[in-house]
């Protein structure tokens, strides 16, 4: 675990080394859980966004687009729950003075226990080989047994408190915590205060308070902003059911324990797609959706094992169906993106709250009715992360030194190649220039001559630009370079008319959306 953390460490440090990510207002020495992207982190932002909508809006012909504005009529956030319910249940420990989320101090206690089965199970199978029947051992094992019970009474107390009628049951959070005897992980005490609910939305004022001004909020999720135009995007896109709206935006939360990076921010970007279907057909659309999104995360190539579906045990208000897509970090399966059957719970609340009917008439049935909807909800820069944390290593060579590499899929990259001249003289730098004038229309370049061809490999292989390309004496004769791979190293001598054609399908987002069709 110590050596996943300095993984961890070691990532956060190379993507501000590298241009990928600052801490937000940096020389004033950060903004908790705020962050910046720099050179390279844009570009690799850039296409990640660029995957997803291309994946969304034209691969799908009932997919359609929109951007809507970040502030919202307040009353949108009365409908849809937030002002009374988007509360996280906090609990602080009197030694350390660290605030927790109650909730999360008792998931990861679950998820204690779910890993003390496992390795139970790991060992085993080493120890039986070919004869374990993974079945019968959790039906026998002692230990297996014993902690499975644990899990499950954990489980069912926590189903219970987290849907007591009335709200979360904030006492009875507390008692779980004190049953289990959990400690502060930097105090290692138990003496918790009560737990108390915190509203995670930003409030800002809208007009001069002379004129009266009103309190507005920054939206908490890009959802709300495709609910509410819902109907001018049906009717003046003619839209039939099925259909469905996407939207990449910043939403923003006042999470309390914002650690880890990117992975829990108060500024973060969200891709939402809300799916408007038929009522009745959200379970089968609810399943289609799991699969074309687990497909999308795994067309990667970062191998099906680092993914897991993790069904919701405690519903959103809005949901009756909820699973996230979780992806191994090095601090564990974390939740990348959540996919949700909202049933018809937000337009009506907005019918309900603006007055205005928001339905949809059926032509084949003949009838009007409030469509349900099936939400794909993915975090741009937890996406990021994962890609990162997937892409970094640092690779012992054959020589004995270490290159620090990130095998980022080619589409994603950030520069797709680079260009050397192997001096700085004889007309090679001006060859360089005149591939790099060439290319630029059709992918990122980016023009090297300082420092050694090594160092500037390294250089390109520390961003994760997938080809470099080196101009020497003999290019100057017959109009060939060297093409070096960035994951093989292989360098091949190639004639400079032909390296449109052997990068641009590899490193365009076009080859990944083909492999999902
Ligand atoms: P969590 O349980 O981790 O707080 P959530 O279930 O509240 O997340 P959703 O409301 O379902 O998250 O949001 C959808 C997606 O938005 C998440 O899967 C995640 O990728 C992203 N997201 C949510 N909160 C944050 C955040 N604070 N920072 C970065 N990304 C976030």
């Amino acid at each position: 675990m110590a050596q996943q953390e300095d993984v961890f460490k070691k990532i956060v440090s190379h993507c501000k080394e590298y241009g990928f990510v600052f801490p937000s207002s940096d020389i004033y020495d950060g903004l908790g859980a705020v962050y910046d992207y720099g050179q390279n982190g844009v570009e690799l932002k850039n296409n990640i966004k660029q995957y997803w909508w291309q994946s969304m809006v034209l691969l799908h012909e009932n997919i359609v687009g929109i951007d809507a504005a970040i502030f919202m009529h307040p009353t949108t956030w009365k409908a849809s729950g937030h002002v009374d319910a988007f509360n996280d249940p906090l609990i602080d420990n009197r030694d350390s003075k660290k605030r927790y989320r109650a909730d999360v101090l008792i998931e990861e206690q679950m998820a204690k226990y779910e890993d003390k089965i496992q390795k139970e199970i790991e060992k085993a199978q080493k120890r039986f080989g070919d004869n374990f029947d993974e079945a019968t051992f959790r039906a026998t094992s002692e230990r297996v047994l014993e902690n499975q019970q644990k899990y499950d009474n954990l489980h069912h107390r926590y189903q219970e408190v987290m849907n007591a009628e009335g709200g979360i049951d904030l006492e009875g959070l507390k008692q779980i915590i004190l049953d289990e005897e959990i400690v502060c992980p930097i105090s290692g005490t138990r003496n918790w205060t009560d737990v108390r609910q915190f509203n995670l939305m930003f409030k800002t004022e809208m007009g001069s308070t002379a004129d009266g001004a009103s309190t507005i909020y920054l939206r908490p999720e890009t959802a709300q902003g495709i609910f509410v135009n819902y109907l001018n995007v049906q009717k003046t896109g003619r839209m039939k059911l099925p259909f469905g709206i996407a939207q990449i935006g910043k939403a923003f939360r006042n999470e309390i324990v914002a650690r880890q990076f990117i992975f829990r921010m108060r500024e973060f970007e969200q891709m939402e797609m809300q799916f408007f279907i038929q009522p009745g057909t959200e379970l089968d659309w609810f399943a289609k959706w799991k699969e074309i999104r687990m497909k999308w995360h795994q067309n990667l190539g970062f191998g099906a094992e680092n993914y897991r579906f993790h069904d919701h045990d405690k519903l959103a208000h809005y949901a009756n169906a909820a699973t996230d897509i979780e992806f191994h970090m090095p601090f564990g399966f974390k939740e990348v993106e959540g996919i949700h059957s909202r049933t018809n719970f937000d337009l009506s609340q907005h019918a309900k709250y603006s007055g205005k009917k928001i339905e949809y008439f059926d032509p084949e049935r003949n009838e009007s009715y409030t469509p349900y909807v099936i939400e794909t909800s993915i975090g741009v820069d937890r996406m990021f992360l994962s890609i990162m944390c997937h892409s970094y290593e640092e690779q012992q060579l054959p020589d004995g030194q270490i290159r620090t590499v990130l095998h980022l899929p080619a589409a994603l990259a950030p520069v797709k190649l680079a260009v050397f001249p192997l001096t700085k003289k004889d007309g090679m730098p001006e060859k360089a220039q005149e591939i790099i004038n060439e290319l630029r229309f059709h992918f990122n370049c980016k023009y090297e001559e300082k420092d050694q061809i090594g160092k500037r490999y390294r250089r390109m292989d520390a961003i994760g630009c997938p080809y470099c390309v080196t101009v020497d004496q003999q290019t100057l004769e017959d109009n060939t370079v060297t093409l070096r791979d960035r994951d093989t190293m292989e360098q091949r001598r190639v004639a400079i008319s032909e390296l449109r054609s052997i990068i641009e399908d590899k490193v365009s987002i076009t080859s990944l959306l083909k492999k999902l069709l």
